[in-house]
């Protein structure tokens, strides 16, 4: 789908999976005015195919644009566009219960321009690709390395939205990760570097038995679909959840008394992972035993469930993108 001035949102198509050619002088590529969403499409039951909460990444997506300068794509062109795709052929949408369909809508400005200021031409294209689950059920639990030395997002900035720079900016601290003997990595407030905020791709939960801290959405961490159910099936479950920041060094105390007893990552591609090890400049410590921990598995079965539709969804989080 392309969007100008005068024609608005036109040519939607669907095309074969190719390298597409683009003006070594767009705006996108120079300037970084890209946004992007992920979100996940199953196989039902019945034999339907939905999306999981296909409307709030349309809105969030809505909203990246907005903080890129860019026009808003209506939710209804974002929803109609994921269920062409799927009709295109249903036979991308796998059966099997480790995989699901990850759709991959990408906005950028198209114009051929070296000035600094926005695109006026902007193009929308959904990606499918066929994943399998990223960390797989009864994976062992994670690491994470703790960055003091960079930060992905300052007050103001552009942590909110999701957009491409916010990742360019994060990959010297995932290969710093690495480097460390950890998988991810767990950003810090930028301005204090005390302030635990989310992961690369996972916003992070902290459990003290059946009570749930996550941090609040400040600005600066994106405001994830799957943290926002992980919000209210916590509640559904019995659970309490409270939304408050947690510093680093409080964390690795409240592991060190046993008070936390688990702590575990959430998302679109990470579904729900515990969290088992912290590393950083300062030291590292383990969180609870450094196996699983129970919230993060009951979590996960309740999440799982309303999304490949094994439970009622009380909440109309599934999208029906293709019928039975
Ligand atoms: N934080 C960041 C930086 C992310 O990239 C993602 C993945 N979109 C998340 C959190 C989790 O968001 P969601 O649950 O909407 O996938």
């Amino acid at each position: 789908v392309q969007w100008s001035a005068e024609q608005g949102w036109h040519q939607a198509e669907i095309v074969p999976y190719a390298p597409m050619l683009i003006d070594p002088a767009m705006v996108g590529l120079h300037y970084g005015q890209v946004v992007f969403e992920g979100l996940k499409a199953y196989r039902q039951p019945d034999g339907s195919v939905a999306a999981f909460r296909a409307v709030d990444h349309a809105r969030r997506f809505q909203r990246s644009a907005t903080r890129l300068a860019m026009p808003e794509p209506p939710v209804e062109l974002f929803l109609d566009a994921l269920a062409e795709l799927v009709a295109a052929d249903r036979r991308w949408v796998p059966e099997d219960d480790t995989k699901s369909l990850y759709l991959r809508p990408i906005l950028y400005a198209t114009d051929p321009s070296l000035a600094l200021r926005p695109g006026t031409r902007y193009r929308l294209l959904v990606l499918a690709m066929v994943t399998e689950t990223f960390f797989g059920e009864g994976a062992p639990p994670v690491s994470v390395w703790a960055s003091t030395r960079y930060a992905r997002a300052a007050r103001g900035g552009t942590g909110e939205a999701k957009c491409a720079g916010n990742y360019a900016g994060g990959f010297v601290a995932q290969v710093e990760a690495v480097e460390h003997g950890c998988r991810q990595v767990v950003w810090l407030d930028a301005a204090e570097h005390t302030w635990v905020e989310e992961m690369g791709g996972m916003n992070i939960f902290f459990g003290y038995g059946d009570h749930l801290v996550t941090p609040p959405l400040s600005g600066t961490l994106l405001p994830g679909i799957t943290r926002s159910s992980v919000l209210t099936l916590a509640t559904e479950l019995g659970m309490t959840v409270e939304e408050r920041m947690l510093s680093l060094a409080q964390w690795r105390a409240d592991c060190a008394s046993h008070a936390m007893t688990e702590a575990f990552a959430c998302g679109t591609a990470a579904v729900i992972t515990p969290v088992g090890h912290v590393a950083a400049e300062s030291g590292e410590f383990r969180i609870g035993d450094g196996r699983p921990g129970p919230a993060a598995a009951r979590l996960r079965t309740a999440l799982v469930g309303v999304q490949r539709g094994r439970v009622p969804d009380r909440h109309g989080w599934r999208h029906e993108l293709a019928g039975p």
